[in-house]
């Protein structure tokens, strides 16, 4: 379900403003194009990069550190940003959405929210949600560019759960591929009083795709951040390199 209007994303370069027009970058890839979608409390820039290609029928949002003590899954988005070409699908990646909760390393943002409490989805009024639904500025950003890209798949990365919550998926095969390539056990996920104001449910009640939250262990090691993992999106979506 797209949204009638474009979002007043905030860009950084008139490079970014070509990215966001979707006549513009759809006629001209160029390697990644970065955006700064919104800006921190602490006023920290949050970026996402487009890669892949624009024109391709598969959109894909994949962010991670929503969780600002959570940083391990940002080097496997860097390391799809930073390599050779990827062709097959329109990717998205935001690396890092709570730069405020990394500079502090904490799970909160700057105001002590838990982003995922945030989402204006049977928003609670609970220590940590925030004052009402979407009153964080990185939870905007990210509503935002969700809603610019509709996305068929959205992959967030958190820690330390260890494995894919791969039940009620909208797209059992997509989370059962994704399982397999990053090598991860099936798991379920509750969130430990029900869930209220999370992501997946804002998304899930505004948007059509699939989306799909990845736990990784507390310690992954290197050579599983910066090779299998990318490697393993890339394949769960058939996305070439
Ligand atoms: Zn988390």
């Amino acid at each position: 379900m797209r949204l009638r209007t474009l979002p007043a994303l905030l860009v950084s370069t008139a490079l970014a403003v070509t990215a966001l027009s979707t006549t513009a970058a759809d006629a001209a890839p160029q390697g990644p194009r970065k955006v700064t979608i919104g800006t921190s409390v602490k006023d920290r820039p949050i970026k996402a990069w487009r890669l892949g290609d624009p024109a391709a029928e598969t959109k894909v949002l994949v962010f991670s550190v929503m969780h600002g003590d959570e940083t391990a899954s940002r080097t496997i988005l860097r390391t799809l940003r930073d390599g050779a070409d990827i062709g097959g699908v329109d990717l998205w990646v935001v690396p890092v959405l709570n730069p405020d909760g990394v500079a502090r390393g904490t799970r909160y943002n700057a105001r002590g929210v838990d982003i995922n409490r945030n989402f204006p989805v049977d928003w609670r009024r609970v220590k940590h949600a925030g004052s009402r639904p979407a009153s964080q500025p990185e939870t905007r950003a990210l509503m935002r560019l969700t809603d610019r890209i509709d996305p068929d798949y959205v992959i967030n990365f958190h820690q330390p759960l260890y494995g894919i919550d791969t039940t009620g998926s909208r797209s059992p095969a997509f989370a059962d591929a994704l399982r397999r390539h990053l090598r991860l056990p099936a798991k379920a996920f509750r969130c430990g009083s029900g869930c209220h104001g999370t992501f997946t449910q804002w998304f899930n009640q505004n948007h059509d795709g699939t989306t799909i939250t990845v736990e990784l262990g507390r310690s992954p090691q290197r050579s599983y951040l910066t090779s299998i993992a990318p490697r393993g999106v890339l394949a769960a979506l058939g996305a070439t390199r």
